[in-house]
């Protein structure tokens, strides 16, 4: 870690927009160079214009041999030289301005771009793990946080630094004693700005962490907004921000205290300088060893070489938010994805569909072991139930199928290969899900039906939903297949959306099927409706279905009693009856113990 690596993470950054950033930093040359001349017209108007006896230094014998001799002619050419500078400074700075907006949008796109799809890439495992909302502020605010650095403060910094120098190279040419009396208190000035900025840095990550607890508490609350209202918790959830957004003030005061204090301290220091220079300044004058002119324009540049510092010591606020903004986009980066295709993995041929666990072991953390030595084989073309109470462990083992996870040890097969050796989007791409919850994107009906399979037809969504026993409600819409769902749409009731689901599965038209209790918490007739179209969809193909329902277990091919992480005991439903084990028992309660 540490220096070289970030300045590395910037370079890379910046590196795609080096051109425009070449134009922006010309402009900042030329705008570093209008400043530095800002001071000279007044300084001849005094002592070449107002003065009985003109001055003779170098700066001056140049100029009146641009301007001709005769004080009108010297101050006509001061004065123009006023608007001149003014104008190229006009220039330059809109340039330099215009340059950094456009490569801090656009390098904001391209950073949230990336995030977005490596977000998109990063295994399960991680955004179980993940806050949602940690994550979007990280998409939104952390990325922002980078794109003001870019815009307001990278090329400012660059024009102070440069200004700066300018400035301190020109005093030396005037007079260099006279300069480092006032630089005498620069070395002051960095030291409190270097500190501070450390210290602002550590607050502002702490903020950041905040926000991003904020954002978090708001997606979730929001997207669960009607279990709230249904427990009447809105006072509580309403207190609960509350606390949260108060601990945010407080890390903000605690920072903006601390900003506070820098800018008058800096003051400060920089008023110290100014009585120095002043102070000796006028102690020259009176000696005859400098100009009233030449200490006019050296407290010019005086107050202009302070600003900056200023400047650069206001910049550090912008500054560590960035850092720590560009930090936390890192740490996603860092991730890297658990489940990836291997490096010599190929794509899978049309699958026939036969499953087969061999000794899987799986823990989503280390330490609690979920599946415990599963062995099942389902039969290419049949139709498997997984039966069991809650929490035993049935999701897991159908995310394992479509290997949303690896095992921690043994061997998850599709025809007789290692899952591990096929591509992962050549094998999920040949499976449907139907899962217990169904979400609709927000945009027309259609294209949710189309939603894994983007090329199909108006007449394949059709076929679609009517094989799934959704054109019924469809027809009754408002605009048909038009109609627009989801966020801010109609609202489908939770039978029409598990048939939404089907559809879906419907047009994939894949060899694997994998139902995870598809029709659990419908109302009879929609669950009728919903099984109808199942069984046409399962036609054919390789069906895991997790289910609760006895109608749907007894006709399987093969049933599987899974019980805290292992196969408890399998076999049709007609040879575990006749086992009397725990299949036999629970069928005789019938469906209440496998609800879950
Ligand atoms: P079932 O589908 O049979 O109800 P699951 O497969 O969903 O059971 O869960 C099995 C066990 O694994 C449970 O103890 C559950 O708490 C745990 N579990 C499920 N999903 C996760 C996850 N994403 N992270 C950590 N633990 C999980
Ligand atoms: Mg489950």
């Amino acid at each position: 870690m540490g220096k070289m690596k970030k300045t590395g993470q910037w370079a890379s950054l910046l590196r795609p927009h080096a051109r425009a950033l070449a134009v922006g930093f010309a402009a900042v040359v030329g705008g570093a160079v209008f400043n530095l001349l800002e001071p000279w017209p007044l300084k001849i108007v005094l002592d070449d214009v107002l003065k009985s006896k003109p001055s003779a230094g170098e700066m001056d014998r140049i100029l009146r041999h641009f301007s001709g001799p005769g004080r009108m002619a010297m101050l006509e050419a001061a004065v123009f030289a006023v608007l001149l500078i003014a104008l190229g400074e006009a220039v330059c700075t809109y340039v330099q301005k215009y340059t950094t907006t456009s490569v801090g949008q656009h390098l904001t796109h391209t950073l949230r771009r990336n995030l977005y799809a490596h977000l998109q890439r990063l295994s399960l495992s991680f955004h179980d793990r993940k806050r949602t909302g940690d994550l979007i502020s990280r998409v939104t605010d952390d990325i922002d946080a980078v794109q003001s650095f870019i815009t307001g403060d990278l090329l400012t910094g660059a024009v102070n630094a440069m200004t700066l120098i300018g400035m301190v190279a020109v005093m030396f040419y005037l007079n260099w004693r006279f300069t480092l009396i006032a630089l005498s208190v620069a070395p002051v000035l960095f030291t409190i700005v270097f500190v501070y900025t450390r210290k602002i840095k550590r607050v502002t990550r702490t903020m950041r962490k905040k926000q991003g607890e904020i954002v978090s508490v708001l997606q979730e609350v929001l997207n669960s907004i009607r279990v709230v209202k249904a427990f009447a918790r809105e006072n509580y959830e309403v207190r609960r921000l509350e606390r949260e957004s108060l601990e945010g003030v407080e890390i903000a005061m605690k920072a903006r205290g601390m900003k506070a204090k820098l800018n008058p301290v800096v003051q400060l220091v920089v008023a110290a300088g100014t009585a120095l220079v002043l102070w000796f300044g006028a102690v020259l004058v009176l000696n005859g060893g400098l100009t009233a002119g030449g200490l006019i324009v050296f407290l010019a540049y005086l107050s202009k070489m302070y600003k900056p510092m200023q400047q650069l010591s206001q910049m550090s606020d912008d500054y560590g938010k960035a850092v720590v903004g560009l930090e936390r986009i890192q740490e996603v980066f860092a991730t890297h994805a658990d489940v990836v295709d291997l490096p010599r993995a190929r794509v899978a041929p049309r699958l026939h569909g036969a499953i087969e666990f061999e000794n899987v072991n799986f823990c989503y953390d280390e330490d609690r072991p979920v599946l415990r030595d599963v062995n099942l084989k389902i039969a290419a073309g049949s139709l498997a139930a997984l039966v069991g109470p809650s929490g035993a462990g049935k999701t897991t083992i159908i995310s394992m199928v479509a290997r949303f996870y690896d095992p921690t040890t043994g061997v998850v097969k599709l025809d007789g290969v290692d899952v591990r050796r096929y591509k992962q989007a050549s094998v999920r791409s040949q499976m449907a899900f139907v899962l217990q919850e169904t979400v609709l994107f927000q945009g027309p009906l259609w294209r949710n039906i189309a939603y894994g399979r983007p090329d199909a037809s108006r007449r394949d969504i059709e076929r679609a939903a009517e094989l799934a026993n959704a054109t019924e409600f469809i027809d009754k819409m408002p605009d048909g297949f038009d109609t627009v769902v989801g966020e801010r749409g109609v609202t489908l009731s939770g039978g029409q959306r598990q048939r939404i689901a089907i559809a879906r599965a419907v047009i994939r038209d894949s060899p694997v099927l994998i139902l995870d209790e598809p029709t659990t918490g419908l109302d009879a007739e929609s669950e009728r409706l919903a099984f109808e179209a199942l069984d046409r969809l399962m036609q054919g193909k390789t069906t895991i279905v997790v289910a609760h329902r006895l109608a749907t277990v007894e006709r399987a091919d093969v049933i599987f009693v899974i019980e805290d992480g292992a196969v408890a005991e399998h076999g049709t439903h007609a040879s575990l009856l006749r086992k009397e084990g725990v299949y036999a028992r629970l069928s005789q309660t019938q469906s209440m113990l496998f609800a879950s």
